[in-house]
């Protein structure tokens, strides 16, 4: 079988909702991919940021290994030992609270978006506050708190009760406040966005303002939790905490799961029959997304995180000052955008050709979010060959 005959398998049997690039990837290891023809490539983009952990960390595959021999699925009608304890690990590594598991980032914000408006649904709030330029799933719910046009249209109606501010302007959300508000719902970095960074103060004020007025803040962590920033999670270098917070992409470093967390003020909204998931925190999963939380702690890995994150931003510093279309660099840990004047397309064809996998969003900020267990040599290979990407590009222009 060759990468051709599988892009045919897909033309006539996948339905085509993505945007595909024809390489087909069969093996992984930490920061390597290769593909079929057997050609090798550095990662520094794992799985849409999903595999936190790099591809097939050995003591993830060893987890699901001994857990695949025990049991796979219960239902959650039993209990199951390793979602339990899964449970205790998110609660201690984060805040008081309690833990509802599904499998994925749009169904945590959906099962969110179903709490605030139960919590609100006494005095009659269900309005949430989003981001412009947020990314919160595919799910209609969700979506629609996305709030950006190009993935609603065709899909109307939408559902009610949402309204958008702007990102990092308190005054557009003070705005937005009125008697039926029930939560404000945002990342804490921006990822599909565009790698925007939220101000200390701007969450701060966010926070204070939802203490008073007796709404949620939710804080959407799919991308950015599980160590990316350099913290467990990316609210932890604010010194403010949220109501909610929803988990996904990377907490099984290539598992499909997610979690909503919720602190114990308002732990009790929910109770049994009113939400549910078939497959959520399965031992399988939830084995899996344990052994990542092992691994963090005993690689060091926020530690490698933002010694390494800082090494990658003063090779884009570098960059930047070489080459006239990077416009900023942003991001926390090994969360970095790059914003270019140009389209960023082209630099991340070039890349793949050389063997460095990265991606680019809004048209023009290269996305690079390397696995936590990246190294200095990987960065510097990385980074000669995006410099070499970004030279072709000038000779073009
Ligand atoms: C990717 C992402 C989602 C959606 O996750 P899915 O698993 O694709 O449903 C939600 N929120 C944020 C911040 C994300 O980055």
């Amino acid at each position: 079988m060759k990468t051709k005959d599988v892009v045919k398998l897909y033309e006539d049997y996948v339905l085509p909702t993505y945007a595909q690039i024809p390489v087909c990837l069969v093996k992984g290891k930490g920061a390597k991919v290769w593909d079929l023809e057997g050609k090798e490539y550095l990662d520094f983009f794992p799985g849409w940021a999903v595999s936190g952990l790099g591809h097939c960390h050995p003591k993830v595959v060893s987890a699901i290994k001994e857990q695949s021999r025990k049991i796979l699925h219960i239902s959650n009608n039993f209990l199951n030992l390793t979602q339990a304890r899964l449970a205790e690990r998110i609660v201690k590594e984060s805040f008081p609270g309690r833990v509802f598991f599904c499998n994925s980032g749009a169904e945590a914000v959906e099962g969110a978006i179903k709490f605030a408006r139960k919590f609100g649904s006494e005095s009659g709030r269900y309005e949430i506050i989003t981001m412009k330029n947020a990314f919160h799933g595919r799910t209609l719910a969700a979506l629609t708190a996305t709030g950006q046009k190009k993935y609603l249209e065709g899909f109307e109606p939408i559902p009610e009760g949402f309204k958008q501010a702007e990102f990092n302007n308190i005054n557009s959300v003070k705005k937005m406040i009125g008697p039926k508000t029930i939560a404000v719902l945002l990342e804490p970095i921006q990822g599909e966005g565009g790698i925007h960074v939220a101000d200390g103060d701007f969450l701060k004020e966010l926070r204070k303002i939802c203490r008073e007025k007796k709404m949620l803040l939710i804080l959407d962590e799919v991308q950015s939790g599980m160590g990316r920033t350099g913290k467990m999670f990316a609210y932890q270098h604010y010194n403010v905490e949220p109501d909610l917070m929803t988990l996904a992409k990377s907490l099984g470093s290539g598992v499909p799961i997610g979690a909503l967390v919720v602190n114990n003020k308002v732990k009790n909204v929910l109770t049994p029959g009113m939400h549910a998931s078939t497959f959520g925190g399965n031992p399988l999963v939830a084995r899996a997304a344990l052994a990542v939380f092992d691994v963090i702690k005993n690689e060091r890995l926020l530690k490698n995180t933002q010694d390494m994150g800082d090494y990658l931003s003063t090779h884009l510093e570098r960059l930047r000052h070489k080459f006239s279309f990077i416009k900023e660099v942003r991001g926390r840990g090994l969360m970095k955008g790059v914003e270019l004047n140009i389209s960023g397309k082209p630099i991340v064809d070039e890349c793949r050709a050389f063997g460095l996998l990265i991606n680019v969003t809004q048209d023009k900020v290269l996305r690079i979010l390397p696995p936590m267990t990246v190294t200095k040599k990987q960065i510097d290979w990385a980074m000669g060959i995006l410099e070499h990407a970004m030279l072709t590009i000038t000779n073009t222009i």
